[in-house]
C-alpha cells in the first residue's frame, strides 16, 4: 500500500501578516513535489488570510479546536467555523496542548471524534476514530520538540514500526498499512533526507523549520 508522504508546518504562535505573508509567497513560488501533500498550521486568527493567500496546491490546518459546534465557550474555536473559511484540517494532541494547556486524553478523544464528524481530518494521538482515512498520525519524542536534537533515522523507524504493529493488532490490518505515521521534532533540511529513507515513516510535522523558507526542502526530501 503506497501511502502519500505528508508535510505539515505548525507554525505554532508565531509570525504575524508580513512575515507569514512572505513565507507563503516564498511557498506559492516554489517547485514543490507533486507527489508530497502539504499543510500549513496556522494561528486561528489567521486561517482566513492563510487560507486566502496560499496556493491551493496547500491544505491549511488549524491549531486546535473545541469538541462542540457552539455555543458558551468563551475563546474556543469549532470544527465548522475552521471549515467555513475553506479550512480542511486541524492538529490535535500536540504535546503542548498537553503540557501547557492540561488537555486530558479524554478530552483530546473528544475533540478528534467531534472534529471527524464535522468533516475535518486531523492529526491525533488518541482514540475515537472510526473513519482512520481523515487521520494522520504523528510521532513526536518530546525530547526533540524545538530542542535541536533529532530523534535518529533508526530510532524513528522504530518507534513508526511499533505504532503500526500496535494499529494491525488493535484496529485493522488495512489501517495499519494505509494510515500516514510522520515524524516531528526539530526537523531540518539537514536532517529531513535520512528520516524520509525509512520504510515507516511517511512525513514530517515541522515546528521551527517550517517557518523558514527551508520548509521547500523538506517537502522535497523525497526528491
Ligand atoms: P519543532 O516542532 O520542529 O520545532 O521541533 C515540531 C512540533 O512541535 O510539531
Amino acid at each position: 500500500m503506497s501511502r502519500k508522504f505528508f508535510v505539515g508546518g505548525n507554525w505554532k504562535l508565531n509570525g504575524d501578516k508580513k512575515s507569514l505573508g512572505e513565507l507563503m509567497d516564498t511557498m506559492n513560488a516554489a517547485k514543490v513535489d507533486p507527489n508530497v501533500e502539504v499543510v500549513c498550521g496556522a494561528p486561528s486568527i489567521y486561517l482566513d488570510f492563510v487560507r486566502s493567500k496560499l496556493d491551493a496546491k496547500f491544505g491549511v490546518a488549524a491549531q486546535n479546536c473545541y469538541k462542540v459546534a457552539k455555543g458558551a465557550f468563551t475563546g474556543e474555536i469549532s470544527p465548522v467555523m475552521i471549515k467555513d473559511c475553506g479550512v480542511n484540517w486541524v492538529i490535535l494532541g500536540h504535546s503542548e496542548r498537553r503540557h501547557v494547556f492540561g488537555e486530558s486524553d479524554e478530552l483530546i478523544g473528544q475533540k478528534t471524534a467531534h472534529a471527524l464528524e464535522s468533516g475535518l481530518s486531523t492529526k491525533v494521538i488518541a482514540d475515537n476514530v472510526k473513519d482512520w482515512s481523515k487521520v494522520v498520525l504523528a510521532y513526536e519524542p518530546v525530547w526533540a520538540i524545538g530542542t535541536g536534537k533529532t530523534a535518529s533515522p533508526q530510532q524513528a523507524q522504530e518507534v513508526h514500526d511499533k505504532l503500526r504493529g500496535w494499529l494491525k493488532a488493535n484496529v485493522s490490518e488495512a489501517v495499519a498499512s494505509s494510515v500516514r505515521i510522520i515524524y516531528g521534532g526539530s526537523v531540518t533540511g539537514a536532517t529531513c533526507k535520512e528520516l524520509a529513507s525509512q520504510k515507516d515513516v511517511d512525513g514530517f510535522l515541522v515546528g521551527g523549520a517550517s517557518l523558514k523558507p527551508e520548509i521547500i526542502e523538506i517537502i522535497n526530501a523525497k526528491l
